[in-house]
């Protein structure tokens, strides 16, 4: 089956909300709900102040208390359970080397001196302690 995106799947989680009446998660009355600006799916006009992956995170803190918990949720049929952690696990194995130029530029900024980055595809021998994407200054 095809995995719904978090947008699709905190909609999925709205409409269950509502007792899988679609248009029912429209008039909502519960603005403070983690998933109220993204209830139709997609990202609002007015950005809200956390990501479609964090208010998933923050969501299931609240559904059962400690990130302990979240992670031993026992619902898989839960519509959010994939993105609970508040990451998308599906790009993990997309980029293994994390996005080398992207990390030198911020750390140029930060650091305000050139750095260069760790290629850890390119490394021979395993560094100590080294992940990949890691920044040797
Ligand atoms: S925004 Fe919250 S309360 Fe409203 S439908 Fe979605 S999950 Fe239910
Ligand atoms: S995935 Fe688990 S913790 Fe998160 S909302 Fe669903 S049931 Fe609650």
């Amino acid at each position: 089956m095809k995995r719904l995106t978090y947008l699709k799947a905190i909609r999925k989680f709205c409409i269950e909300c509502m007792g899988g009446r679609i248009y029912l998660p429209t008039d909502c009355p519960a603005v403070k709900c983690k998933f109220y600006p993204y209830r139709m799916g997609k990202i609002p006009d007015t950005k809200p102040g956390a990501t479609p992956l964090k208010s998933i995170r923050l969501y299931c803190l609240e559904c059962v208390g400690t990130s302990d918990e979240v992670k031993i949720c026992s619902a898989p049929e839960c519509p959010v359970y994939y993105y609970r952690f508040g990451k998308n696990p599906g790009l993990k194995s997309n980029n293994p080397k994390g996005n080398i130029k992207a990390l030198e530029i911020i750390h140029k900024r930060r650091l305000g001196a050139p750095v260069t980055v760790q290629d850890s595809t390119k490394v021979s021998k395993p560094i100590a302690n080294h992940r990949p994407g890691q920044i040797v200054v």
